[in-house]
């Protein structure tokens, strides 16, 4: 299985959180991202998280989203676990992906009526002036459906951990390793890989631990796969 965060993104352009100089934490803070955070001042949510929102929807994915993807059709990698909201997995082309922090395809009415409507009508609204998007039936604020700190995990995660029980390897890519309980899930698994530009957590547990960026790494997987499938004797 591939555990990925926010880093398997940032070579599509969005900004990871923590990375030090340039994650979104250095311009945004994070109390904005909280659920209270939410409830006190949806509009600053939105002022605040509308650049990211936009990068992410504007987004496509890079080397390693397609490396994912072209091992899950070679039978290697069964499924993905993955801390992003953006949907980038799905675009290369992977299926069996557990969005565990929700995603950005909709949103939903925030303590009213509960009704949802896609990611559109968000955009729709916000670029009509109206801050923040309201839900047509009750006039609540319409929150995107992920996962805010504060917030319980979405329905992906109790699929997620049956999952891993049964993983034989965890490929951990792009992630910090700093945000529980996603951090707990690797400790299920015997062997993990570690493909990450900074030491986690992990890295002492973990088979591997390649300190680079996850496209050139996942690229140079792909490679060595290829060229053992081709050599004489395979
Ligand atoms: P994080 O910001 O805590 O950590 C990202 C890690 O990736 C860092 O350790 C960084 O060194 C590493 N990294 C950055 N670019 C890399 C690259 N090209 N190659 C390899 N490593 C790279 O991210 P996180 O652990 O995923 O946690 C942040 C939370 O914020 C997530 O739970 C997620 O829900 C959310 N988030 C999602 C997105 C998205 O959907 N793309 C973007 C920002 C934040």
């Amino acid at each position: 299985m591939a555990l990925t965060g926010a880093g398997i993104s940032t070579e599509s352009g969005i900004p990871d959180f923590r990375s030090p100089g340039e994650g979104f934490w250095t311009k945004v803070d994070p109390a904005f991202f909280t659920v209270q955070g939410f409830k006190n001042n949806p509009a600053e949510f939105y002022r605040f998280g509308m650049g990211l929102f936009q990068d992410i929807l504007n987004a496509s994915p890079n080397q390693a989203h397609f490396a994912l993807a072209e091992l899950q059709q070679r039978g290697l990698l069964r499924s993905i676990i993955t801390q992003n909201i953006d949907g980038l997995h799905q675009k290369a082309g992977s299926d069996r992906v557990y969005e565990v922090h929700g995603n950005l395809r909709g949103a939903t009415c925030f303590k009213g009526c509960a009704r949802q409507v896609p990611i559109e009508e968000v955009v729709r609204q916000i670029f009509g002036g109206q801050l923040p998007p309201l839900c047509n039936d009750c006039g609540r604020p319409l929150k995107p459906d992920v996962v805010l700190f504060g917030e319980g995990m979405a329905p992906d995660f109790s699929e997620a951990i049956n999952e891993v029980r049964t993983a034989d390897l965890i490929l951990i890519i792009g992630a910090s390793m700093r945000v529980a309980p996603v951090n707990m899930l690797p400790r299920m698994v015997k062997n993990m890989v570690i493909i990450n530009r900074e030491r986690t957590m992990h890295d002492r547990r973990a088979r591997a631990v390649i300190h680079g960026d996850a496209s050139e790494a996942t690229r140079l997987i792909v490679e060595e796969l290829d060229r053992r499938a081709s050599s004489p004797g395979n």
